[in-house]
């Protein structure tokens, strides 16, 4: 593929769609392969292609209310200039107006963040993008040959995204592991499988696995969302035969950034741009810690422009020791790091099932903190609305202890 088709390709994503579901694999292929282009090109061809896209993303952020008033009618592309905007600012009007109108009603899916750290975020993405969200996958596992068909997504929470159905599996415990067992086992099993889901989730299905005595053979495994701890990698390699990598990924914005074999993310430069900064929003210096900033350059329907998606990172300004020519940084802290909660009978239990039980009830909540106080001991605080009840209090421990059973909950 020459450069110039490679440049229209990764600037205008939306253009390049499958007209018709069975040429998907083929539009697929074309975006990896502006990606690889893009590899080859350098750094300063893709800071160039993302002063152009920002320059594109800024105007049409410009013509919805919500943007406008924050980043005004400057023409200017210093990300530096503009404020940050948090996800309460963007949950205090409705998803509709942040975005554009006229395209939502043809190619928007409406989605929301999976509400783990907090009260969940509406906002649409862009149908139109699912190949090039493929192809970005794909490019991290360096698959070649890649359609739609070969992921399995395993979660813990529901994904209201129809182009993964059939393919996208709720995961929270043993007990639902195993009910789709037999189904993940046969998709699993095929030999252009890729894998992608939460550890913990995974970890579900992996201990079905094993009981089972089954080694399904994926050809890739990604995770995100979580910290891998060592014990879930062991425990993947052996039961998928297969080195998992983990991936910076969020439900706004899709891939956005990828470990490298040094333990470096490397920027997805053609489709995000990502800023550490300080409590002022200015750029940290190289090796100091601050807030991560990401910017959605396909975000054109929900724009996410200098968005405070919740995690703490540091920036290196050296080359990475892999060879990558991408912006490398390193995770410190998330807001979403969650490692499972060990119980009593031997079983763990992901902090979203603890979580669930009051997002499910935010009339009746105004605030709430669980505490992990002892290894079986829990503290729940709560700031109470006008819809609290004792019986709602009473369903809620009923509903805690069931989950965990053996464990002590004060609420
Ligand atoms: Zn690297």
């Amino acid at each position: 593929m020459n450069r110039k088709l490679a440049s229209l390709i990764l600037e205008e994503p939306h253009i390049f769609r499958p007209p018709h579901h069975s040429l998907e694999s083929h539009f697929i292929r074309l975006h990896m392969q502006a990606l690889q282009e893009s590899e080859k090109a350098g750094a300063a061809w893709r800071e160039a292609l993302q002063r152009r896209r920002l320059v594109h993303l800024l105007s049409s952020a410009q013509r919805i209310p919500f943007w406008r008033n924050r980043i005004g009618q400057e023409k200017s592309t210093r990300l530096e200039s503009l404020p940050v905007v948090t996800k309460a600012d963007m949950q205090a009007v409705a998803p509709e107006e942040r975005a554009t109108i006229s395209t939502v009603r043809k190619h928007a899916i409406p989605t929301s963040t999976s509400g783990s750290t907090g009260e969940p975020l509406s906002f649409f993405i862009d149908r139109r993008l699912g190949a090039r969200h493929v192809a970005h996958v794909a490019r991290i596992t360096g698959m070649h040959d890649f359609q739609r068909k070969s992921l399995v997504l395993i979660w813990p929470t529901h994904n209201p995204n129809p182009l993964f159905r059939g393919h996208f599996f709720t995961i929270r415990s043993a007990k639902e592991a195993r009910m789709h067992y037999e189904h993940l086992c046969a998709l699993i099993s095929r030999p252009d499988t890729l894998v992608l889901g939460l550890p913990s989730s995974i970890h579900c299905v992996a201990n079905v696995f094993t009981a089972e005595k089954i080694v399904a053979r994926p050809q890739a495994l990604l995770t995100s969302g979580e910290p891998l701890t060592s014990e879930s990698r062991a425990l993947f390699e052996e039961v998928f035969a297969v080195k998992p990598v983990q991936y910076y990924g969020s439900r706004e914005l899709s891939v956005m950034a990828h470990e490298c074999s040094h333990g470096r993310y490397h920027e997805n430069s053609e489709d995000v741009i990502i800023e550490v900064v300080d409590a002022a929003g200015k750029e940290c210096p190289a090796g100091a810690g601050g807030r991560i900033l990401v910017t959605g350059l396909n975000s054109m329907i929900s724009p996410f422009i200098r968005y405070e998606i919740g995690d703490h990172g540091v920036r290196h300004s050296d080359p990475c020791p892999c060879g990558s020519t991408y912006p490398s940084f390193s995770i410190v802290g998330r807001a979403s790091a969650a490692a499972p909660i060990a119980l009593r009978d031997g079983r763990t239990i992901l902090p979203y099932q603890l979580t669930g039980v009051f997002n499910r009830r935010s009339a009746a909540l105004r605030q709430y903190q669980i505490v992990h106080t002892a290894l079986h001991i829990f503290r729940v605080r709560i700031i109470p609305t006008e819809h609290y009840t004792k019986r709602r209090e009473a369903e809620m421990l009923a509903e805690l202890n069931e989950l965990a059973p053996g464990c002590a909950f004060s609420l």
